[in-house]
């Protein structure tokens, strides 16, 4: 979730609606196009907040950073990236060591991930355990993140002739089977699209965004979609069997089984997605928007805020393992960075600082590892060609 609320150090605030303010283009574009089409099922809603090739949140806007609307792991501490560079080292191991590794980086935001990752690699490889040939493959849809980017990466890719960068605007231009690959995604899966259904008197339905007699945007019930149907659209079985109270709301992520499928060309593959969400499936609405830190409604300001849904941590492994993947965990954020040395880095890097520093860098590791902060909310799974050995530090 963006960790908006400890941003702002508040507990979930929601913004009064701005009724009276002027609305955005892209909120002016919506309403028209509902008014001609009809209800808008909220998976386009949420495909045209974040992607409208003019007015998307995700096109242009610098989104992170304190400036930006949203903080992300990365960039409260380089310690994150660090210790997902220490997890590539063992990983790289655990594939033999190849000469050739193929690293994709799904959403690399500012490229703060990447670039202390790169760091510890080079740390690593100085002490002999090489990679011979890095190919990044950065893997951004937006323009100026691209930019920031290739600008944070420039040094550290210019100074090593064994490493090469592309950066691709969608999955689908990655080279096909890229060998040995290492992907990494942190926040990424939560900005892809949710098609949601409701329940409703009648049965489940498409949930949409719809006008209201105030032309202001509104949820809406839409077609009726049969259990049927909406199992075979993936929506989980074990909630589609229970009991769904009226009005209950339920999300499927239609763009991850292709996206697993296209992953799991390259191989053999090892993988993580770090996002926020829950472990087992339920029933839940959990469309959220984002803006300068604190929570809107995501009917407001369309392509203004930074529009996410959870991830549903089982069916993401049901789409892995039907994309021919084994899947490790999910495990929460916390114990995952602390089983790979994270307090002992931070320990590292206090030593070395000054006092005010020292209890800064303490401060940002806790939020990334304590359970009432990004601790427990944010998981990780890990994820496999099968032919490999289980992943660390997931297990027993
Ligand atoms: N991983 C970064 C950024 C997370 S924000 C961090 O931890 O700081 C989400 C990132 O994914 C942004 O870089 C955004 O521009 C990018 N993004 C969102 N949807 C995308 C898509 N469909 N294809 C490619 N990149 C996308």
């Amino acid at each position: 979730m963006r960790d908006a609320a400890s941003m702002s150090g508040r507990s979930e605030q929601r913004e009064p609606a701005a009724g009276a303010g002027p609305i955005s283009a892209l909120a002016a574009l919506i309403r028209a196009d509902i008014a001609a089409n009809g209800p808008m099922p909220v998976q386009a809603y949420m495909a045209r907040c974040l992607y409208d090739p003019e007015h998307g949140y995700y096109r242009r806007r610098p989104a992170i950073g304190a400036a930006g609307d949203f903080v992300t792991a990365p960039e409260i501490s380089q310690t994150f990236g660090e210790t997902i560079g220490v997890w590539t080292m063992l990983v790289w191991r655990a594939m033999g060591r190849p000469e050739a590794l193929q690293l994709i980086e799904l959403g690399p935001g500012r490229g703060t991930l990447m670039d202390d990752l790169l760091r510890t690699l080079g740390t690593f490889a100085a002490r002999g355990a090489g990679i011979k040939s890095l190919a990044l493959r950065l893997v951004e849809t937006n323009a100026t993140l691209g930019a920031l980017q290739r600008g944070r990466l420039a040094a550290r890719i210019d100074a090593d002739p064994a490493v090469t960068a592309t950066w691709h605007e969608t999955i689908d231009s990655l080279p096909a089977d890229g060998g040995p690959t290492i992907v990494i995604a942190n926040e990424f899966v939560d900005c892809l699209p949710v098609r949601q259904l409701v329940r409703t008197e009648a049965g489940l339905a498409e949930r949409c965004v719809g006008l209201g007699a105030d032309g202001r945007l509104r949820f809406v019930a839409g077609s009726p979609v049969s259990r049927a149907e909406a199992a075979a659209a993936g929506f989980p079985a074990a909630v589609l069997a229970g009991a769904l109270a009226d009005g209950a709301v339920i999300e499927a992520r239609p763009d991850l089984p292709p996206l697993l499928a296209r992953l799991a060309t390259h191989a053999p593959l090892a993988g993580l997605v770090i996002d926020y969400g829950h472990s087992e499936s339920a029933a839940g609405d959990t469309l959220q928007a984002v803006r300068r830190h604190r929570f809107a409604d995501p009917l407001e300001e369309p392509g203004l805020a930074d529009l996410t849904a959870q991830v549903d941590f089982a069916s993401l492994a049901r789409d892995a393992a039907e994309a021919g993947l084994a899947v490790e965990g999910p495990m929460a954020q916390g114990p995952f960075l602390m089983a790979l040395g994270i307090g002992i880095r931070a320990e590292r890097l206090m030593h070395s600082a000054d006092a005010p520093t020292a209890n800064m860098i303490e401060t940002a590791v806790a939020r990334l590892v304590d359970p009432a902060a990004m601790g427990v909310r944010f998981k990780v799974l890990g994820l496999r060609s099968p032919e490999l050995p289980p992943l660390a530090p997931f297990g027993p």
